[in-house]
Parts: C-alpha cells; structure tokens; sequence
C-alpha cells in the first residue's frame, strides 16, 4: 500500500459507505496510520491510499503513541458554522501549502470500526482535518477549494504533478484506467 499522488483516478473517486468490518479492512486502518506518520500527517483518507472505502483516520499529533488516534467510517459533515482561512496540505500533493476558506465549526457523524456511533461538534484544527478528509471521499482536492489567485499561485507544482503522472503512466508504473476501475469495482463488491 502506498499514497497516491494527484492526479491519481482514485482521488476523484466518489467512496460508497462501508457496509462490514473484517481483519483485512482493520490491517488496512493500521497500515494507513503507519503510513501517515511517515510522512508527518495528521490526516489519510482511504481514497489516498487506492482505496473506494469511506474512511479515514487522523491523529492531530502526527506521531504514533502520541495524541489519539482516530478513525471514522461513513463520516457525515452537517451544521456548518462560521468561516475561517487557514493553510492547508495533503499528502497527495506533498510540498504544496494553500490557505482554504471553510467553515469554522460542524457536526461530525460517524461510526468507528467497533460500530460505535460517532455524532460530535468540531472546531479548530479537527474541524479542518476532518472537512478535508470528507472532501477527498468525495473526490474533492483542497486544491480544488482555493481562491483564484492561490490557484495561479500552485499551478506550476501541480502541473509538475500532472508531468510525473504521464511519465508514470507512460512507464507502466501506474495501471490503466481500466485496471484501476476494475480494482476498485471489486473493493467495492467486498466493503459496500
Ligand atoms: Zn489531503
């Protein structure tokens, strides 16, 4: 299991909710974790790592055995409250830092792998972490949100992104459309 880069299909994958819990999906949690900590984040959506499930995990401390770790399945944002600008990154497009405008608090329901339901009030950095990952379950890039001229201002390392796609393209290092959607169809069939 690896991260995915933009302009990956799977991050423009809308994920359909999960509908059971087994080993391997609790093995996939932990290797998510393991590989947002290698990489200094607070937050992995499934989409991230190729994968059509609707989950993701965050710890805000970005270090094992440090802060909480979180996961939420099925997330459900409601209630936005407020707007606020703050910088944003993600691990698909590593390097790359923009300030986003959203909304300042929200509703999170959810349910952890042990079924539990979540159903709590954000704010602050959990509130941010937790509407961008919701986003890339969506299909949504942070970098789709920003405003023009922040836009104008990361253009040129997303393109260098785009670059490094078509040459991995090219080489046979990343599958063919019809592969990918393939997999993820047969992902699907298991989870949802
Ligand atoms: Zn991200």
């Amino acid at each position: 299991m690896n991260i995915v880069h933009f302009p990956h299909p799977t991050l423009r994958h809308r994920s359909r909710p999960i509908r059971r819990v087994d080993a391997e999906l609790r093995r996939i949690i932990d290797e998510m974790f393991d590989l947002m900590y290698a990489a200094n984040g607070i937050g992995l959506a499934a989409n991230q790592v190729d994968l059509p499930l609707r989950l993701f995990v965050c710890n805000h401390a970005a270090k094992k055995g440090e802060g909480e770790e979180l996961v939420f399945l099925n997330p459900v944002v409601s209630r936005p409250k407020g707007s606020c600008e703050r910088e944003e990154g993600c691990l698909s497009l590593p390097g790359i830092y923009a300030p986003v405008i959203r909304p300042e608090q929200i509703r999170l329901q959810a349910y952890t792998p042990q079924g539990e339901e979540v159903d709590v009030e954000l704010d602050g950095l959990m509130a941010r972490v937790v509407q961008h990952e919701v986003d890339h379950l969506d299909g949504i890039m942070f970098t789709d949100r920003l405003s023009a001229t922040h836009e104008i201002n990361v253009k040129p390392m997303i393109d260098e992104f785009q670059l490094a796609f078509d040459s991995g393209r090219r080489s046979g290092e990343i599958p063919s459309e019809e592969e990918i959607e393939t997999r993820l169809k047969n992902l699907e069939e298991r989870y949802c």
